[in-house]
């Protein structure tokens, strides 16, 4: 996995004002492989996943998905195909339809019907409850079908790397078991993903390996296992 990482992030620096939020981070994330970005509020984990996305327009060091190098790419390049974001607050157009706010996440393909079809069944199979709710408008949607629609829409452009911002924010428990066996499916059909989460229990049951950010930078890197064999204390020393 480590030998052709889908995403590499080396030396980033990330702000917005006068000061990087994020300073000097590196990491990576292999092909079909899981990685959860820990860490307490305002540590600057979404900062990283829009500094992925071409979302900070103060970003330096370097950023590949796949063979492609995007740290200059503008995000409607990005967002073509290389990297996808599930954001936090799901950002959904709450005014539309289910099935039209999933076929934002793949506007670039809709020249090619046949895949956007073949998507939209994939979606659908992930989460059957959108199929009936399909033509239903996003605001009657309860919290976890609104954080079905924003993972499916990232499905839809079928990226290379899948970034999801805190998708168990605010959820029943019962909607936060069924977000977190989405991500294991996804992973069983072979995604690679970035998970900010703030939510242990929800990072290591998801992911391979987990870094901790604290005040802009990579304090910690470790496994699940590491986790369960008494690093839980570290992470409370940071996670509070
Ligand atoms: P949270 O869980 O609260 O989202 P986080 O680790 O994702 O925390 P970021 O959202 O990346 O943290 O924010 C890191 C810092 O950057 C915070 O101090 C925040 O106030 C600041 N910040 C975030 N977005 C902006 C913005 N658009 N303009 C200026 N400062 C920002």
């Amino acid at each position: 996995e480590q030998s052709s990482p889908v995403l590499e992030i080396s030396s980033l620096s990330a702000g917005y004002g006068r000061f990087d939020v994020v300073r000097d981070i590196g990491l990576s994330v292999g092909k079909g492989e899981a990685v959860a970005l820990l860490g307490p509020n305002g540590a600057g984990k979404t900062t990283v996943l829009r500094a992925i996305m071409g979302l900070v327009k103060q970003r330096r060091g370097l950023i590949r998905i796949g063979d492609t190098d995007v740290s200059d790419l503008p995000t409607h390049r990005i967002a073509r195909g290389l990297a996808a974001i599930a954001p936090e607050g799901r950002r959904l157009f709450l005014d539309q339809s289910v099935e039209d706010n999933l076929l934002l996440g793949a506007l670039h393909l809709r020249h090619d019907r046949t895949r956007v079809e073949r998507l939209l069944t994939s979606v659908y199979d992930l989460f059957p409850v959108l199929r009936n709710y399909r033509h239903r408008l996003s605001s009657f949607l309860s919290g976890g079908e609104q954080q079905m629609v924003a993972i499916g829409r990232m499905l839809m452009s079928d990226p290379e790397i899948m970034l999801l911002d805190e998708p168990s924010v605010a959820l029943s428990p019962v909607a936060v078991d069924i977000v977190v066996k989405a991500m294991l499916e996804l992973r069983k059909r072979g995604a690679s993903l970035l998970l900010v989460e703030q939510r242990i229990d929800v990072a290591t049951r998801v992911c391979d390996r987990l870094y901790v950010m604290a005040h802009g930078e990579i304090v910690e890197e470790m496994t699940p296992e590491i986790v369960r064999s008494g690093g839980m204390s570290i992470l409370n020393k940071y996670l509070g």
